[in-house]
């Protein structure tokens, strides 16, 4: 089936957003050079692609590990669970900052993603972003690695709500503070906002046994869950190649993936802006635009044979 963008709404035939509020940067001579190379070794093979931070910046989403990102101290999971004031804080800017990953739209590189999909050349999609992008461009086997920005769970009895269910109680609870805090600055790609004044935010209690409610997404000090883990691992055993774009590999939950294929004699190709800790690991290394070159070999991959 030949590449069709069309089928998605969202977006034109060129891959850009409808809206316009996207566009492409070109590539420089020596990116082109080294993404025909990435389309020579990765033709005829299945992929699987694993996309981190570096791939929702087009969308408005500020990378923490970027070069030009500013120092970031996410908090941990022992923090959140073990410290009341740290949770309220916790919960206050993730109340502000949610809404912005809620109205953000998925760039050119997301729709090249949900392109290959369509075309059967990829195994499927591991992401570290919660912000849903890929699905929301139309990928549909995806793994959303850390989770996702729009669901919480209670610690306690382990049901899971919608973020927009608990954001009502959220609102209930703190009136006015949406209005008062609604212009906050930065949001991290964890929805954090930079918000300061969080003392007196009321934390919403699990509605169904009154439990630690906590968004469903990894923290730093947390395990990704093994399930989710193993399925990972499956897609990249029936893929010929790992196509990495975006992420900087900084943690291990990404990494692991890259050593696994490089350990199985598959080539790896790594599409990021800087050095990542994969570098070693790599086949070939992309230092360019991650839409742009996403964009780039969407266009060229030629179809499997069969
Ligand atoms: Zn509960």
């Amino acid at each position: 089936m030949p590449a069709d963008p069309a089928a998605n709404p969202r977006f034109g035939l060129t891959g850009f957003a409808t809206d316009g509020s996207t566009s492409l940067a070109p590539l420089d001579a020596d990116a082109r050079c080294r993404l025909d190379s990435a389309v020579e070794l990765l033709s005829g093979l299945r992929l699987a692609v694993l996309t981190g931070a570096g791939l929702s910046t087009d969308s408005g989403i500020p990378d923490y590990r970027g070069p030009s990102s500013p120092p970031r101290n996410p908090m941990t999971y022992q923090q959140f669970v073990g410290d009341e004031a740290l949770r309220r804080r916790y919960w206050a800017r993730n109340h502000v900052g949610w809404r912005h990953l809620r109205h953000a739209d998925p760039n050119p590189g997301h729709a090249a993603v949900a392109r290959l999909e369509q075309r059967g050349l990829i195994t499927g999609l591991i992401t570290q972003n919660v912000d849903r992008l890929h699905s929301t461009a139309g990928s549909v086997n995806v793994i959303d690695l850390h989770g996702t920005y729009d669901r919480v769970v209670c610690l306690n009895c382990r049901t899971p709500f919608r973020r927009a269910e608990i954001a009502e109680l959220l609102e209930k609870l703190n009136p006015g503070y949406l209005e008062r805090e609604a212009d906050a600055g930065d949001v991290a790609p964890d929805a954090d906002a930079d918000v300061d004044d969080t003392a007196d935010f009321v934390i919403a209690p699990c509605p169904v046994c009154g439990g630690m409610l906590k968004p469903d997404f990894v923290y730093f000090g947390e395990n990704v869950p093994k399930d989710r883990v193993t399925e990972a691992y499956r897609m990249v055993d029936e893929a010929g190649a790992l196509l990495v774009a975006g992420s900087s590999l900084t943690v291990m939950s990404g990494l692991r993936f890259v050593r696994h294929a490089h350990k199985a004699g598959k080539p790896v190709v790594i599409i990021n802006r800087g050095a990542t800790r994969g570098d070693d690991l790599a086949t070939l290394l992309i230092d360019a635009g991650v839409s742009e070159s996403l964009t780039y070999l969407a266009e060229r991959l030629p179809a499997l044979e069969n």
